[in-house]
């Protein structure tokens, strides 16, 4: 076990920067998910780590060892990635112990490592089989035991699970966070999926265009996201975004406003800069209200038009619009999540008897939202 430490890491492929000055420090043990948009260098950065790409500048340890001139071979890290080949003429057991074979590992040695291996993955029943015979997520499991044989001081993982089904995707993510625990071992995995970031991972390191944006535990991240992009790519569906002008302790927006009397005291004072001046405020789907129910009581409200109404059963996914500018974070999916000519995403209790092309008043808690400077997006 290891931790793994990146100081100033810049790749660049001819004139074009894939990774700028990343930063990171992963602790001994820890799982460490790097996300971001398609392109953001996020599978650079693993394979850096892997030794699989040089890197262009920087430093880079792995348990306290600079690795930067040692082959994949010397850094001791084992990696999974989306397609996983498996020897289809092998058995499962076959598969899982070939490298030991290789390395010259007794077969008693070999047999009781495969067997321990494959209790903890539940592939015992399976171990005379041929993958051809086996599911996507056994398949799955014999490529993470085949990594896992080696004891490695890390695990790097790659989109692992792109390759499965939805329903099977998630029981593999509650699967490979829970032995990962088990096992201790320091892993950093790569998706493009910030479902999987925020329910996988000890914290997660969220890239965009090459740079870092953030790293936070997934709680943080959701609650404290450090710019627009962050806010707009942690969170399905995405939140709301607009611009406004500050005047007056109220929000300004084109037909009405919003009295932001309920804002902590703290975050008013941040927000005295911007008097006068735009500013760029957030607001999550869940932290919008039916104004008709108990929830939504005493909330101040927001003229909308309802565009479309998504019954879910155990909630309402309500598209509207409101006279507002949107702000686009930057990221691709926000964009997904609006349909029409709506301009914002509210998630209702399913009691709401709210109805598509209805105007509303919608409720909102103030105490909920979240700001942005409107030139950098940086939090306020
Ligand atoms: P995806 O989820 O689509 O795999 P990613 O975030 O993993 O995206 P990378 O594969 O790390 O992104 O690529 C980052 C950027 O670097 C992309 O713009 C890509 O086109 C570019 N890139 C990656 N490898 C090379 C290469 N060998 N030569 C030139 N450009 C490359």
């Amino acid at each position: 076990m290891a931790n793994v430490v990146l100081r100033d890491i810049c790749k660049t492929f001819g004139s074009f920067q894939a990774i700028n000055n990343l930063n990171l420090d992963i602790e001994d043990g820890e799982f460490l998910i790097l996300v971001g948009p398609s392109g953001c260098g996020k599978s650079t950065a693993l394979r850096m780590i892997a030794g699989l790409e040089d890197v262009s500048s920087g430093s880079m340890t792995i348990g306290g060892v600079d690795v930067i001139d040692m082959t994949p071979k010397e850094r001791d890290i084992a990696m999974v990635f989306q397609s996983y080949a498996l020897y289809p003429h092998m058995t499962v057991a076959e598969n899982i112990g070939f490298s030991m074979r290789l390395s010259g590992w007794k077969k008693p040695r070999r047999d009781a490592r495969v067997a321990e291996i494959a209790k903890i993955l539940q592939l015992t029943p399976h171990l005379e089989s041929r993958p051809a015979n086996l599911s996507g997520g056994q398949r799955q499991r014999v490529a993470m035991g085949r990594a896992m044989v080696r004891e490695p001081s890390a695990f790097l993982m790659d989109e692992p699970l792109s390759n499965l089904d939805a329903k099977l995707r998630v029981q593999m993510r509650a699967e490979i966070a829970s032995l990962q625990r088990q096992l201790g071992v320091t892993t950093i995995y790569v998706t493009h999926d910030q479902t999987e970031a925020m329910t996988m991972g000890d914290r997660v390191a969220v890239m965009k265009g090459g740079v870092l944006q953030q790293v936070d535990a997934p709680k943080r991240l959701y609650e404290h996201p450090a710019n627009a992009f962050v806010a707009g790519f942690i969170g399905s569906p995405s939140m709301n975004l607009y611009e406004a002008e500050l005047r007056g302790g109220a929000l300004h927006l084109s037909g009405f406003q919003i009295p932001l009397g309920e804002v902590v005291p703290d975050r008013m004072a941040r927000l005295k800069g911007y008097e006068g001046d735009k500013i760029v405020f957030g607001i999550r789907p869940e932290d919008l209200y039916d104004s008709t129910l108990e929830s939504g009581q005493k909330l101040p409200t927001i003229p909308a038009q309802v565009f479309n109404i998504e019954e879910l059963g155990s909630e309402i996914m309500l598209h509207f619009s409101i006279d507002a500018t949107p702000v686009d974070s930057g990221d691709p999916d926000a964009v997904e999540d609006l349909s029409g000519s709506s301009n914002g995403v509210a998630r209702f209790e399913p009691r709401s008897s709210v109805t598509h092309g209805m105007s509303i008043d919608m409720g909102i808690d103030v105490s909920r939202l979240h700001f942005f400077d409107p030139r950098t997006h940086e939090a306020v």
